[in-house]
């Protein structure tokens, strides 16, 4: 083993070229090219085997790093995409789009040695395309049928995840969902240059493939209440991840061509799909020749900026209270944003739109006062100091906090934290309703993906426990 791995002293980090910014903004495909099979065997040795992993430590799905490195730098790749596969229900999904720098490879001892981690996610990526590529990827099947079944409300990461174990463990499963594909963000959110949507189809074709029955246009409020729902299935999950954007309180808010950033990539991304969107082809939700003002400093803002280029946008400014230090979107998609063109007006906050069509945004500029109480030194507003920036289109990408879901759903004996999400037993992920579970956003608040995978693998393993405890009282009972 030793012979093809700890090569991180001769063997530098590399990964997988990017087509040049020029090129890229010019469509929506990734911009990362695929490992050659020579590079991810060549990169997969740099690792040194670790004995305390601490990149599996921080993969929130502790998967077997060292391992399926170790199997891919062998030459065992089909070993290697099985032992990836017994973790994770999406590792090509993670491999493309989790913030490898805060978790895996932030913490992979060969970048605190100064050599640069091993590119585990470009690897992981490799791993699962080339097992799709030849046939590897198994079709789901479904254990030996329990005779019960299951309804999961919300067709994202943490929903398809629980559902792919729950349908393992020999229930039926349907999934209900308001929109007409299923992803949830993976679909809709989410731009094609960082996930191209074969990639999250073909996902959720194996899974309809493997008998789990899709409710597509199904709005749990509108079509069904929860109660209803309770009715239908043994257990439900909900997983519906959070949808309310943030507002901006300030004067011209109202004006027309100041848009809402999921509307605008949901919009975009319908349009990948080739789908008919008359707000895209009136101009609302379209940056052709506009001059845009992104305000934000997440991953949502990152997604509008960048779509906004690939449209043909005149100028994309991004607008942000604080400093890019003290930004909590990826410094990776920072870059890749400059590379195409973004400019990015730090320690600025929009002050009033001007115009009952937007022609301007007046920003005040700020300063960074003392820590507040996430640890981030709070942004203040510089008396005196503001910008007038030219505007045709703004785009608001303050974050997302979950909707009443009580109201929604015609339950309002399910419980909520005073963030508005539903709360859950901590040990088992049930909520304040017997036989209702949840995961996801709906329960963390805004996240990620990785991080939904998991709770969906989780929260799959106690709503077994529940159903099979519920069979056994039943049959007592008969
Ligand atoms: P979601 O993916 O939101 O899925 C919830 C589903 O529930 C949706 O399909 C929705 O239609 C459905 N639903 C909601 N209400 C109802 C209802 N009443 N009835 C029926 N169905 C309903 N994370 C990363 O790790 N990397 C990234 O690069 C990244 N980029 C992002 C970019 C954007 C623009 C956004 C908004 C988020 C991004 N995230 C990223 C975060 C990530 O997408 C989420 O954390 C993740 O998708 C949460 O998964 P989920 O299954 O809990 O919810
Ligand atoms: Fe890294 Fe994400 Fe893959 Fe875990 S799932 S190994 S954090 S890329
Ligand atoms: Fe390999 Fe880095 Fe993980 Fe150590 S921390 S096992 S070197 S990938």
């Amino acid at each position: 083993m030793a012979g093809d791995m700890l090569r991180f002293v001769e063997r530098g980090q590399a990964y997988p070229a990017k087509r040049d910014a020029d090129a890229r903004a010019e469509d929506f495909r990734e911009i990362a090219d695929r490992y050659a099979v020579q590079s991810a065997e060549d990169q997969a040795g740099r690792c040194s085997q670790c004995g305390v992993p601490y990149c599996s430590v921080h993969c929130p799905l502790h998967n077997h790093i060292p391992d399926w490195l170790r199997l891919t730098a062998e030459g065992r790749l089909r070993e290697a995409y099985e032992l990836s596969n017994a973790t994770s229900t999406m590792p090509e999904i993670c491999g493309r789009i989790c913030p490898q720098d805060r978790l895996c490879e932030g913490n992979c001892v060969i970048e605190f040695s100064g050599h640069g981690a091993v590119t585990i996610g470009s690897v992981e990526k490799f791993i699962t395309d080339t097992a799709w590529e030849e046939g590897w990827v198994e079709p789901l099947v479904a254990g030996p049928a329990r005779g019960q079944s299951v309804g999961v409300i919300g067709a994202g990461p943490a929903g398809l995840s629980a559902a792919e174990y729950l349908r393992g463990f020999g229930y039926e499963v349907h999934i209900y969902d308001r929109h007409d594909r299923a992803g949830g963000l993976l679909t809709y959110g989410i731009p094609g240059f960082k996930l191209e949507k074969p990639v999250v189809m073909r996902r959720v074709d194996r899974l309809k493939a493997g008998g789990i029955v899709f409710h597509e246009g199904f709005a749990v409020g509108e079509d069904a209440t929860l109660d209803q729902l309770r009715q239908r299935h043994d257990a439900l999950l909900i997983a519906t991840g959070v949808y309310k954007a943030r507002a901006i309180d300030v004067p011209g808010g109202a004006a027309q061509g100041v848009v809402a950033a999921l509307d605008y990539l949901t919009a975009s991304n319908r349009k990948g799909f080739g789908d008919d969107v008359p707000a895209f082809e009136d101009g609302s939700l379209n940056a052709e020749g506009r001059h845009v003002v992104v305000i934000g400093g997440g991953d949502t803002a990152m997604d509008c900026v960048r779509t906004a280029v690939r449209q043909g946008a005149t100028s994309v400014k991004c607008l942000y209270r604080r400093d890019r230090a003290n930004m909590p979107g990826s410094q990776r998609e920072v870059g890749h944003a400059e590379e195409e063109g973004v400019e990015f007006v730090w320690l600025s906050a929009p002050h009033s739109f001007q115009g009952d069509a937007i022609t301007g945004v007046k920003a005040n500029r700020m300063r960074l006062g003392s820590p507040d109480a996430s640890g981030r030194r709070a942004p203040e507003v510089d008396p005196g100091a503001t910008l007038d920036l030219p505007a045709d289109l703004v785009i608001k990408a303050l974050g997302f906090d979950a909707e009443d879901l009580p109201n929604l759903f015609g339950a309002p004996e399910l419980g909520t934290t005073r963030w508005g999400t539903v709360l859950v037993d901590g040990k088992t992920l049930m909520t304040s309703l017997d036989g209702v579970f949840a995961a996801g956003d709906i329960v963390r608040g805004a996240s990620l993906v990785v991080w939904a995978i998991r709770d969906g693998r989780d929260v799959a393993t106690s709503m077994h426990k529940y159903l099979k405890a519920k069979a056994a009282s039943e049959r007592q009972a008969a």
